[in-house]
């Protein structure tokens, strides 16, 4: 077993973290184990977790039911090839997302993150059209402060210039980006907002393969509650042009903003959308994308009826295990009572940090809950003192953001808001 200095040696000589420099990396904490809401370090210290590490972690870690899925699991088969062979883990979730999407999704493909599930989504489109025989079909219509994933054709679609990808433009396939939606969640729909959207679909049609969106929360492009009206414009502009539309769920899915999927705000359903990060309860990376009637017998009916994609760990049975798991657990439990509780506590706790002198604004929705700073937060300076304090908050650009374990109790909460709290109160 390595000591905690020498795992922190190994660490910074040979380890890569997400978006940080190899030579001049910010400190990272070692973990030690995770149970529940709390996240345990090497020094024994416990942090409550604010984060479900992205989106991803609804029960907690270590939860007894999906231990026990994967390791039952893991008992029969723990990978198999998905070309030729079929398992019960996968037929079973397969059956379970149909039935909780929006009304029409019926075909699922299983892929190993987020952006592969974005890629697949972008491949789909584009192989739509080509089967009907329109291969010109291949630009994609994106919102300004989108994100979709890191790989490249995730790329293409997320914001252009405020977006993290702004330095690989060059190399990217470029798409028709519409402003973001102005009009918020709450507010009164102004139809001006949807103008610029509605002019773009509308003079590009022809070479239009598909609009992609993230329903209602704009995630990592900036935390945006945008209002459910927009979307339904979207949707009834999709269908009279004859425009695929694609939903990026992969942050709002499973309970995160209230509704199982945000989709459900606007009432309305995509022609294909993509899942992840929730999917398992974070324990494993899985995701998928799922389709409805029309694309895949538009592809399969088509010039190229096979649709071109296959990864190697595509269905793990793993995966599939933890996420049947995971998904029992939030359909049997009243996730919805859960989700409406922090929401509350978010809106009443996070309120006091309006007056703060760099806090610019305060939003919540379901169990997300977001302070926008006026200026970027200096994460190397801000993160050991959510540490001290017990709390394991990860600032984001001008973002200081709150997403728990949908099992987080009030006094856990309040501990994380607070935490907030005093660690902003004395900034500028
Ligand atoms: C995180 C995210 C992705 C990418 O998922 P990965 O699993 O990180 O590849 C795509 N779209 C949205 C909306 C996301 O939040």
């Amino acid at each position: 077993m390595l000591s905690t200095t020498q795992l922190t040696e190994f660490d910074r000589e040979y380890l890569w973290h997400p978006y940080t420099s190899f030579t001049n990396p910010s400190p990272v904490f070692p973990v030690r184990r995770a149970q529940g809401v709390h996240i345990e370090l090497a020094d024994g210290k416990k942090l409550i977790d604010g984060m479900s590490s992205w989106w991803s972690v609804l029960h907690g870690y270590n939860h007894p039911a999906i231990n026990k899925a994967i390791t039952d699991q893991l008992h029969q088969v723990a990978h198999v090839m998905f070309a030729g062979f079929t398992h019960e883990p996968a037929a079973k979730l397969a059956k379970t997302l149909v039935e909780i999407t929006p009304t029409g999704l019926n075909k699922v493909f299983f892929s190993d993150s987020g952006s592969v599930a974005v890629e697949v989504a972008m491949k789909m489109a584009i192989q739509y059209w080509y089967s009907q025989g329109q291969a010109q079909r291949t630009t994609f219509l994106a919102l300004k402060q989108g994100y979709h994933g890191d790989t490249f054709g995730a790329m293409s679609v997320c914001d252009p210039h405020s977006g993290m990808h702004h330095l690989f433009h060059q190399s990217l396939t470029h798409h028709l980006f519409a402003e973001a939606p102005s009009c918020k969640f709450d507010e009164k729909f102004d139809e001006r907002s949807f103008a610029n959207f509605s002019q773009l679909l509308q003079r590009n049609r022809q070479k239009i393969a598909a609009v992609i969106l993230e329903p209602i929360v704009q995630g990592a492009g900036g935390m945006h509650f945008y209002s459910p009206v927009f979307l339904q414009r979207v949707r009834e502009l999709c269908n009279q042009l004859d425009v695929l539309l694609i939903a990026d769920e992969i942050a709002t899915g499973f309970g995160r903003t209230g509704k199982l999927f945000a989709c459900e705000f606007a009432n309305i359903s995509p022609d294909i959308m993509c899942i992840g990060k929730a999917l398992t309860g974070g324990y494993i990376t899985l995701a998928a994308t799922l389709c409805n009637d029309k694309v895949s017998d538009g592809i399969s009916n088509g010039k190229s009826s096979v649709f071109m994609h296959g990864p190697t760990f595509m269905a793990n049975p793993l995966a599939c295990a933890a996420a049947n798991a995971s998904i029992d657990l939030l359909i049997k439990t009243d996730w919805q009572k859960k989700v409406a509780r922090i929401e509350t506590q978010l809106k009443q706790e996070l309120e006091d940090c309006r007056t703060l002198a760099a806090v610019a604004d305060v939003r919540v929705l379901g169990a997300i809950g977001v302070v926008e700073l006026k200026e970027a937060a200096n994460v190397a300076e801000l993160q050991p003192k959510f540490v001290e304090l017990g709390i394991w908050v990860r600032p984001f650009g001008k973002l200081v953001y709150l997403m728990p374990p949908f099992i987080i109790n009030e006094q856990e909460l309040r501990q994380l808001t607070s935490g907030i709290k005093t660690v902003l109160a004395p900034m500028a």
